[in-house]
């Protein structure tokens, strides 16, 4: 999982302002719109203004934390939805009368083929599933829309949180396979499992091989293993080793990159064939080429390798791990 810091052109906070004026949209005298906006939808279902019934106690905390549900950052959301779980509990209110007006409030299933939610895709400008690192998220033209080879996954589940069905922090772009094949209904809380915009996986777990000699394993075929381990260069948590491993098997990891092993057979051979003498003449003899050492280790290794970069292209993660443990990407 590769954390995500900031948009196309600007920081997070911005977009998920921009998002939420989106959602909002107002009349021309200030109102907002009745049918369009979340707020409007709020006040035609729970008649939050004229009715005193028990359900509007729901609608008016609904209405008035609203901002914080759909900008807030997770744990602010979280707490928002467990406060209306509270309301509910306490007014003996139905779940499935609920659901049905949070529904016709939120209109998810709706959003995802939406101008917003395809600008909202745009703006975050993520280049690979933050989840796996393996595959590419992308937005196509299509006809006279757009059309986008991703998913959002829910962090907190749309059945057990509907409230939290539009929220910014709460909708992560990512693969259909990590959505719908591999996280599908797994109950993500912050406690438990890494939050793709507040934890960086990477900063806490590295790919592994038990290929300690990287001459001694030429042409040996992969009788080696991928693993993760603690991120030795940057001491994370025990407590976030633990959430990371967790979020590691909910995804998959280490079965998926062991899929992978044709890669690290290159990596060995790349490592006997560019030595660092040559990698660095490739960088002085070719300096109109390449701006930085990265560009040139980026033109040998098929992928992004500094850390800001590596949720632009799959794989560029594990690449750069191992390359780094094998002693052949050395950036300082
Ligand atoms: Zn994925």
């Amino acid at each position: 999982m590769i954390k995500i810091v900031a948009g196309k052109s600007k920081f997070l906070r911005e977009i998920a302002e921009e998002y939420f004026k989106l959602l909002n949209p107002q009349n021309k005298n200030g109102a907002f719109h009745k049918r369009n906006s979340i707020y409007g939808r709020i006040e035609t279902q729970f008649k939050i203004k004229s009715n005193r019934s028990n359900y509007s106690h729901y609608g008016r905390h609904l209405y008035n934390n609203l901002k914080t549900l759909i900008t807030g950052i997770p744990s602010e959301i979280y707490q928002i939805q467990k406060q209306l779980d509270g309301i509910s509990n306490l007014y003996s209110l139905k779940r499935n009368i609920l659901l049905k007006r949070i529904n016709k409030i939120f209109y998810y299933d709706t959003f995802r083929e939406s101008d917003t939610a395809i600008w909202l895709a745009k703006e975050i400008n993520l280049g690979v599933c933050v989840y796996c690192n393996r595959q590419y998220i992308s937005i196509i033209k299509h006809k006279k829309s757009h059309m986008y080879l991703a998913d959002f996954d829910h962090y907190f589940l749309r059945s057990k949180y509907p409230c939290l069905s539009l929220s910014f922090y709460n909708l992560i772009l990512s693969c259909h396979g990590c959505n719908s094949k591999l996280k599908f209904t797994a109950k993500f809380i912050l406690k438990n499992y890494l939050h793709p915009y507040m934890d960086s996986f990477n900063d806490i777990l590295r790919f592994s091989t038990n290929v300690l000699n990287t001459n001694f394993f030429f042409n040996k075929g992969d009788d080696f293993e991928i693993k993760l381990k603690k991120n030795w260069f940057k001491n994370p948590t025990k407590k976030d080793i633990n959430r990371a491993f967790k979020t590691a098997e909910i995804f998959r990891i280490k079965d998926l990159y062991n899929l992978h092993k044709d890669v690290i057979i290159e990596l060995i051979q790349k490592h006997i064939i560019y030595s660092p003498q040559y990698i660095d003449n490739l960088y002085s003899e070719f300096s109109i080429l390449f701006s930085t050492k990265a560009d040139v280790y980026r033109m040998l290794l098929g992928a992004y390798v500094i850390d800001s970069e590596i949720n632009k292209r799959p794989l560029s993660k594990f690449i750069k791990d191992i390359s780094e443990e094998f002693g052949f990407l050395k950036l300082h």
